[in-house]
């Protein structure tokens, strides 16, 4: 019997998983495992040796060879791919749409399950992703199924960018989020959905402490 504790948090591009996990998982004195940054590293890697990241018949070669981890510097997930730090070069709108194109690969799902399950088994986490309530982590305890509009998923994400002087445009953003959930929820191997057993959470009207209370009290009572 584990007495670690999990925590799965999906749902759609920045619905705030990100940011809310991480509160979590600091007043809890969990693990926060960012999936989608495993996702982007692949991306990276792929697009990097001039691949296209949608054809499976240019990415899964790659697979074997990548060197890929998430370490914690000073409680902070940091991506590690070949012994460099990509936290950085992951985030930007080029990686996230290869990210959304390379997971759409059963071999590339399955070539990350296993350390997933693996960090969870080890850890109690707060995992935040697409397909952790219905695929990674079924028993999770607590699974919880983020969402907002598009339009303020967008508006979001058009901050963040402009914050870290990523060059972006609300209106390429918004396009680029419509694309991506399309691709998530329909593709064939892990869509995204909200698992039967997850508590759904619509932060578009809530505040980011809103959310955090929602969360955590859900939280106290199940872990
Ligand atoms: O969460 P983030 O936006 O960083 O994820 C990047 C991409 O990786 C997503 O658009 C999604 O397609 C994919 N992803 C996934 N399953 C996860 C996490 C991310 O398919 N568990």
């Amino acid at each position: 019997m584990s007495n670690t504790c999990a925590i799965a948090i999906d749902g759609p591009s920045a619905a705030g998983k990100s940011t809310i996990a991480r509160r979590i998982a600091g007043e809890f004195g969990f693990l926060y495992v960012d999936t989608g940054a495993l996702y982007r590293a692949i991306g990276l890697a792929a697009v990097r040796r001039g691949k296209n990241p949608k054809l499976p018949q240019e990415v899964l070669p790659i697979l074997p060879g990548l060197e890929l981890k998430l370490a914690y510097v000073d409680g902070v997930q940091r991506v590690f791919l070949g012994g460099e730090d990509v936290s950085e070069a992951i985030r930007t709108p080029e990686m996230s749409m290869a990210a959304s194109a390379v997971s759409a690969i059963p071999e590339v799902r399955a070539f990350l399950l296993g350390y997933q399950r693996e960090l969870a088994r080890t850890h109690s986490v707060v995992m935040d992703g697409r397909d952790i309530g219905t695929v990674i982590l079924p028993e999770a305890k607590v699974k919880i199924f983020l969402t907002a509009t598009p339009e303020r998923r967008a508006a979001r994400r058009y901050q963040e960018y402009l914050q870290k002087g990523v060059p972006a445009e609300y209106d390429q953003v918004l396009k680029e989020i419509l694309e991506r959930d399309a691709n998530d929820i329909s593709r064939e191997t892990a869509p995204l959905r909200q698992a039967e057993d997850a508590v759904l959470v619509d932060s578009s009207d809530m505040t980011l402490e809103e959310a955090v209370r929602a969360i955590k009290a859900i939280v106290r009572e199940r872990c």
